[in-house]
């Protein structure tokens, strides 16, 4: 993996650690929002149950109120205080057996006479046949113990013309506590309800079998001094929401208390703190999953949109370092994030800009090159041609004579090579005037020109003299070509003021023989000639003497 690649992931990194952290603090409130739901919910059990046993007491004291209220039943009793009469006996028999029969969830109904002993019960054994009065001179309401279970008794004094003639007990089921710790809706896996009574002792006594004992009724204890359990607190009358206390397991939990300050009865809602982490957890779980997801498309849209942004510059950069190396072709138009798009269609631009200005450039070097060729060219004409006559001058022929000279003596092919001189020229510089002179130059210069082949020279080698080389050309066939020529120049007719002139040149010719060995022999024979034939006249053509063809010279 390149550095580059680890710098872009620990800044992706760096970048979500804010998210981790809000992640982590929204976390942690979830945890704290899940306790509250318990607690509340708990709260709002423990409330609703507080209020059904506060009605179910309110039915037992109206049950009582119901019975005692017997007329016939009070009337009977006074009379059995007095006579103990067994008619008196019987009919209060029959009243609380009426009376039984007619009220739902009660087991016996039992009537005292003023001095606490029993008189009538609709029970088949009484267990107390004597009430203790210092106990019992009040209504009151109480749980306890027997057969089949738990048993609620309320005890009422039976009162008559203000006077108390006896007492009445009524046992009941008390369907309503063993309904509600049997019904553990809403206490999740490890909740359940407890609900204690008071010992004489001070400790809280459980009523009820509780979940993990079940013989817990009226023999499981709490100690007073336990204030950390939450039975003890709501006994002590604190309705408080309690966590992390111990339960009579010793297991941390999440409890509610109530009390029933009218009956000094405690009931306390709980769910094992363990349960409510591992929701927690759970949600947690969850929390941190959905997390999990919400970061890694973060991270592959982050990726992709680099991706996206990269792509076209990356493109980019490959096509700059091609122009770099020379090339000039213009980048493919790319999709992508406008930008991008743009910066491509001005590097394209700039690319054609520069493209066409290389073209004009490149037109403008050829067009100079051509200008300096064509220079170059003129002034190569000018080193080797002279400037009045137009012919090719003294280094030219130089030039082009060793060729010639060379291939000739390879082939052993014929070659002459003339000196031409004008007759008396200064003489017509001084009689017609230098320009007139030129003139005469010029013209015999053309005249030459027309007279020879493509592949002879003719050079000016000095102010009026000329030198011909003829190659392929016998002596024979030279002979008679000088001849002619000597003679049409001698019939060319100069004008000046007037007057008509002609002028005449003399020939020296040599011819390339097997011991010419180099063509500045070849021209000084030539010149040799061309000495001779001024000294014998002028205006003819004289060979070199040892080279010479018959006839040696041409006299005119
Ligand atoms: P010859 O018959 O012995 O050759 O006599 P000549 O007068 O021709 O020879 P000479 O060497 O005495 O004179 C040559 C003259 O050519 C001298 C010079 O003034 C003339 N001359 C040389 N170059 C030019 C030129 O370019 N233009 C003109 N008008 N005259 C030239
Ligand atoms: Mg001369
Ligand atoms: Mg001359």
């Amino acid at each position: 993996m390149k550095l580059k690649h680890l710098l872009i992931i620990a800044f992706l990194l760096i970048s979500a650690l804010p998210l981790f952290l809000g992640l982590k603090y929204l976390n942690q409130q979830s945890g704290n929002h899940t306790r509250d739901l318990y607690a509340q919910h708990l709260s709002a059990l423990s409330n609703i149950a507080k209020q059904r046993i506060l009605t179910a007491v309110d039915r037992i004291k109206d049950n009582t109120a119901l019975v005692s209220s017997r007329t016939q039943m009070r009337i009977s009793l006074a009379r059995w205080n007095a006579t103990s009469g067994v008619a008196d006996q019987e009919k209060i028999t029959k009243i609380i057996h009426d009376a039984k029969n007619g009220l739902a969830h009660i087991k016996d109904i039992s009537v005292f006479d003023r001095n606490g002993r029993l008189v009538a019960t609709t029970a088949y054994q009484a267990d107390i046949e004597q009430l203790d009065l210092r106990l019992e001179s009040r209504a009151s309401i109480s749980l306890t113990s027997g057969e089949p279970g738990l048993l609620a008794i309320s005890t009422a004094p039976l009162l008559l013309n203000h006077d108390t003639v006896g007492h009445i007990r009524l046992t009941f089921f008390p369907e309503f506590i063993l309904e509600l710790v049997r019904d553990r809706t809403g206490l999740g896996e490890t909740g359940e309800w407890s609900f204690a009574v008071r010992h004489e002792s001070g400790d809280a006594l459980f009523a009820v079998p509780l979940k993990y004992d079940h013989q817990a009724a009226f023999t499981r204890r709490v100690s007073s001094d336990r204030l950390d359990v939450p039975i003890t607190q709501a006994l002590l009358g604190n309705e408080a929401l309690m966590s992390w206390a111990p339960d009579y397991t010793e297991q941390p939990v999440m409890a509610s208390t109530r009390y029933i300050k009218e009956l000094d009865w405690g009931l306390v809602a709980k769910i094992n703190e363990a349960e409510v982490n591992q929701v927690i957890n759970r949600n947690l779980t969850l929390i941190y999953a959905a997390e999990m997801v919400i970061i890694l498309i973060a991270l592959v849209v982050g990726i992709v949109l680099s991706y996206f942004i990269a792509k076209p510059i990356e493109k980019l950069r490959a096509h700059t370092s091609k122009v770099a190396r020379g090339s000039l072709e213009e980048p493919q138009m790319m999709g992508g994030w406008r930008e991008a798009r743009e910066l491509t269609a001005h590097f394209s631009f700039m690319i054609k800009s520069l493209r066409e200005l290389n073209e004009s450039l490149q037109l403008k070097v050829d067009e100079r090159t051509k200008e300096l060729n064509e220079a170059n060219l003129r002034l190569e004409q000018l080193a080797i041609r002279d400037p009045l006559t137009g012919l090719h001058n003294r280094r030219y022929l130089d030039a082009r004579i060793s060729e010639e000279f060379e291939r000739a003596k390879r082939y052993q092919h014929p070659l002459s090579v003339v000196i031409l001189d004008i007759d008396h020229f200064k003489s017509v510089n001084d009689t017609h005037g230098h320009g007139m002179g030129d003139e005469v130059l010029k013209k015999i210069s053309n005249h030459l020109k027309g007279a020879i082949r493509d592949s002879d020279i003719l050079a000016r080698i000095g102010g009026e003299e000329f030198c011909l080389v003829l190659p392929e050309c016998s002596p024979k066939a030279s002979l008679a070509f000088l001849e002619r020529v000597r003679v049409n120049i001698s019939e060319i007719e100069f004008r000046s003021d007037d007057k008509v002139f002609n002028v005449t040149c003399s020939f020296g010719v040599a011819y390339l023989k097997s011991c010419s060995d180099a063509p500045a022999e070849l021209i000084s024979h030539a010149d040799a000639a061309l000495y001779q034939a001024k000294r014998t006249g002028r205006d003819r053509v004289v060979q070199h003497a040892a080279q010479a063809e018959p006839p040696v010279t041409a006299d005119p």
